[in-house]
């Protein structure tokens, strides 16, 4: 019938010529990345664009894509930029980009059923098995990112340490169950923590060391008093790269603390985790394999484009005791397309999921893990250099030792800490605003301080030489003016 409604495009070959064009477009904007500012703010009118109401038709592919070049590609993230060192951030590359475009187009859902996309990430997961000295026979999933891998690690923990089944009675009686981290821990362990019903107060912030490194006596402490207390101690989660100062818990101290506690380990490994594959820090990072789990992430210090994250379980029936509940109509038949045991669903709380582990299928076998490890110990280096710029500044000081690849310092000005604070942040806004470099800021022993965290295969030294310059000279700048 020739009345009949379909998604597919009338001609094909027009279509080939919008994506060739679509392609060379986003080639150039990568290749030419270093000559833009690193980032720009959306202007009013262009965010005005984005408050129309719903198209009733719809439009040719070929003006929505030279209105994407025009409203949308020059407004990105700033993280692909070669001097983009806010946050936490990956920049991308070629091969993942690759990846996500194709899994696209074949439109795969990986929460089950026998078809290549599970091959592929269940290769995916076997190399990170391989790299974190996980057994084999432990069970993994791909996920968002390190926030939802830590409640899929979390929620197995809880299970397993439970004194009664609190995945069908739920958290309303028995014992509260207290958990540990480092008061440098991320957030998202205190919001899996809520998310699980166990309460953000229930996961305990130990201090640091002046390195800041979770104390394990004062985690001893700790977990004594919760027990007097009558609470249920049942993990603790060590850092493996913290977000303020890229600081590494002592991971066999704390893994001594949980075998004689008889404690989960779960280590937050977002991007420093990967540390692991470098000379300087593999040793330092070798007792992750003496953890339950641990989650990290692809886009981070691996450059996959967002988002895609991991996570790894030891104990595999665990993780899919906690996760399967498949209804009649999800019934594995063992042959056919419903076969393909076990599925992913039966690992994580989504049934229907993308085809993510192809952009990391293809950056691991574009780049290799070799090339990949130099990257983090490059830029490992390169926070090392750019501490040495900063000490030998004498308007500069350095406001924690850098162990990883990130870089905490400040403009000095002999003047209260308010004036500091705000003098440091408006070196930063302005390094943003005028597109020149993104660092971001935090605070660090109570100050404001400016922080570079080199997660960037595109960063050269002259970058970092650039950086330090444009703070000497705008903290110069604004402090006569402050004067
Ligand atoms: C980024 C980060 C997280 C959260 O990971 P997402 O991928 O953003 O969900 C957790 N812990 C650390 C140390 C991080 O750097």
């Amino acid at each position: 019938m020739a009345d009949e409604l379909t998604l597919d495009p009338a001609d094909w070959e027009q279509v080939k010529r919008t994506f060739h064009a679509a392609v060379d477009l986003c080639i150039s904007q990568m290749q030419g990345v270093r000559e833009r500012p690193v980032w720009q703010p959306t202007p009013d009118d262009v965010k005005r664009r984005f408050k129309a109401a719903a198209p009733q038709t719809g439009e040719d592919l070929d003006v929505l894509l030279s209105e994407f070049q025009s409203h949308i590609l020059p407004y990105g993230n700033g993280n692909t930029h070669p001097r983009f060192w806010g946050w936490v951030h990956g920049g991308g590359s070629v091969a993942g980009a690759l990846g996500e475009m194709l899994a696209g187009f074949m439109n795969s859902n990986v929460g089950g059923r026998d078809h290549i996309a599970t091959y592929v990430e269940r290769q995916v997961l076997d190399w990170c098995k391989e790299i974190f000295k996980f057994p084999a026979t432990s069970s993994g999933i791909l996920t968002s990112g390190t926030s939802m891998g830590t409640m899929i690690a979390l929620n197995v923990a809880r299970n397993v340490k439970a004194d009664r089944d609190v995945q069908m009675l739920g958290m309303s009686s028995g014992p509260r169950m207290t958990g540990y981290a480092s008061a440098e821990a991320h957030g998202c362990n205190s919001k899996a923590f809520d998310l699980l019903g166990l309460g953000r107060e229930s996961l305990r912030m130990i201090p640091v060391d002046e390195r800041f490194r979770l104390k394990p006596d004062a985690l001893r402490e700790k977990i004594s008093a919760d027990r007097a207390a009558r609470c249920l101690p049942f993990v603790v989660i060590a850092s493996a790269g913290t977000v303020n100062t890229g600081a590494i818990d002592d991971l066999t101290a704390i893994y001594d603390i949980c075998r004689a506690e008889n404690l989960w380990l779960h280590i937050d490994g977002a991007f420093g985790g990967l540390a692991r594959l470098t000379e300087s820090f593999g040793a330092e990072l070798e007792p992750i394999a003496l953890a339950d789990s641990i989650a990290f992430d692809f886009h981070k210090w691996l450059h996959v484009p967002y988002d895609a994250g991991c996570v790894l379980i030891k104990n595999e029936e665990a993780h899919r005791t906690a996760f399967s509940a498949r209804r009649e109509y999800l019934v594995s038949t063992g042959v056919g397309l419903a076969g393909g045991d076990p599925w992913f669903c039966d690992y994580g709380p989504e049934l229907s999921r993308g085809f993510r582990a192809l952009k990391v299928w293809f950056t691991f076998k574009t780049y290799g893990v070799e090339r990949l490890a130099q990257l983090i110990e490059q830029n490992c280096s390169q926070a090392q250099m750019l501490a040495e710029l900063v000490n030998d500044a004498p308007e500069l000081e350095l406001c924690a030792p850098v162990h990883l690849n990130i870089v905490c310092f400040r403009f000095k000005l002999d003047a209260p800490e308010h004036v500091i604070a705000a003098l440091n942040k408006k070196i930063v806004s302005t390094l943003q605003l005028e597109g020149v470099a993104a660092p971001s800021t935090t605070t660090v022993h109570g100050k404001t301080v400016i922080r570079v965290c080199i997660t960037n295969h595109r960063t050269r030294a002259e970058d970092l030489i650039v950086l330090a310059t444009e703070i000497r000279r705008l903290g110069r700048l604004f402090s006569n003016d402050a004067q």
